[in-house]
């Protein structure tokens, strides 16, 4: 009997599919669902961007280009780097790939050799985990405080085979942002025990209040070449579809992942890399607007979600997703989530995807409509148990 490898064999299919699948079941049969699941901003690109990849296609800039990416686009990077980051560094650190989560997995298969540890703090994304186990790596699973990135525990977590530490600041699926001092003491640890630090920056744009994002990378040359800046152009400027991310790091590394890619995918589409070119030297005012939007329907769904019985929500700081506390209905995440959708037509995401049984992931990029319609079944669900 033939069998397939292992590494494809080992992957957990996501855990947020099932309720997705059945949500778009009920849609095309015509219910009167409400979907909270996407993570992606609900409007559309800049119309800037879409004239830029328009005229790259005229100009003919429809074949291969250099693996790593344009030097354009590498260089618009390296300047919004500098420009908002206040990170030092040039074309030749950079590396443009089909989206942050390419990007991601550029870096992973890079540094991690088998049986090699990365610390995740929980809850995480959910792709970390499997693309760490695609690295032959380990997960070290972190705890956080009140959702909290803590640089204490971090520190606990951290053994000889540790090979990387992963933050994702504004967090999916929380919204934390870590904290300046907790951030500045991991990137020390980083540097001091010659640990790489994944620094997943792509919802840095989405941080409200009076938060300020801070990539490591800027907090000193030691610290730098011990980042790996990972960002994409998907959530800021609502190019999800384009598929264009990056990877800022040493030359060094970022030569072994241009040679990686090179066997992979080879460039990201020369198309899209245009777009993105206009997407960051360009006007930020769409950037703006959506953070605008987000901050409103953040305040509106928290509130809504505060007033349900045996629901409690944190005011997350950024990105466009809350993870209410759903622990007092005594129901699991999963069951929660199931029957929030038969029974009320709501689709959410379990905690459980994420490492957090008894919460549920809520993304807000959807109008606020949509959102108050949504907030008004759940009610009645919550209530009903
Ligand atoms: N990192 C985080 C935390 C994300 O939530 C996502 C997308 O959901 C990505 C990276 C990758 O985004 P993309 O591959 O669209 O650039």
């Amino acid at each position: 009997m033939r069998t397939f490898a292992h590494r494809v064999r080992q992957i957990a299919p996501s855990a947020t599919l099932a309720i997705d699948a059945q949500y778009k079941q009920m849609l095309s049969e015509g219910k009167d669902v409400v979907g909270f699941g996407a993570g992606e901003p609900d409007f559309d690109t800049p119309d800037n961007v879409k004239q830029a990849a328009l005229a790259a296609m005229k100009k003919g800039q429809t074949k291969y280009t250099s693996v790593s990416g344009i030097n354009e686009l590498r260089d618009a990077i390296a300047t919004k780097l500098k420009r908002e980051n206040g990170v030092d560094c040039s074309r030749d650190n950079v590396v443009v790939s089909c989206g942050g989560k390419h990007a991601l997995m550029n870096a992973l298969y890079s540094v991690v050799n088998p049986g090699e540890e990365v610390i995740l703090p929980v809850p995480y994304w959910v792709t970390y985990d499997e693309q760490i186990r695609l690295a032959d790596g380990k997960a070290v699973l972190c705890p956080t405080e009140k959702l909290q990135i803590k640089a204490e525990l971090v520190e606990k977590a951290i053994t000889p085979k540790t090979k990387a530490i992963i933050i994702n600041s504004p967090c999916n699926p929380t919204g934390a942002v870590i904290e300046r001092a907790e951030l500045k003491k991991i990137a020390r640890l980083a540097a001091d025990k010659e640990i790489f630090l994944l620094s997943d920056e792509v919802y840095e744009h989405f941080i409200y209040g009076d938060e300020e994002h801070l990539s490591p990378a800027s907090l000193g040359d030691d610290i730098r070449q011990h980042t790996i800046i990972v960002n994409s152009v998907s959530k800021t400027y609502a190019m999800t579809g384009w598929r264009i991310g990056y990877t800022a790091s040493t030359k060094e590394l970022a030569t072994l992942m241009g040679n990686l890619q090179s066997h992979q995918t080879s460039n990201p589409s020369s198309i899209a890399q245009w777009a993105a070119v206009e997407a960051l030297n360009g006007p930020q005012d769409s950037v703006q607007m959506m953070k605008k939007a987000f901050d409103e329907r953040r305040k509106s769904i928290v509130k809504r979600l505060n007033e349900m019985p045996n629901i409690s929500c944190p005011m997350p700081a950024g990105a466009f997703y809350v993870f209410p506390d759903i622990s007092r209905t005594g129901m699991t995440s999963s069951r929660f989530c199931e029957r929030l959708l038969k029974e009320a037509g709501v689709a959410v995401v379990p905690g459980s995807a994420f490492g957090a049984d008894g919460h549920i992931r809520l993304s807000y990029a959807t109008s606020m409509e949509y959102i108050m319609k949504g907030m008004e079944k759940m009610e009645k669900f919550v209530k009903s148990l």
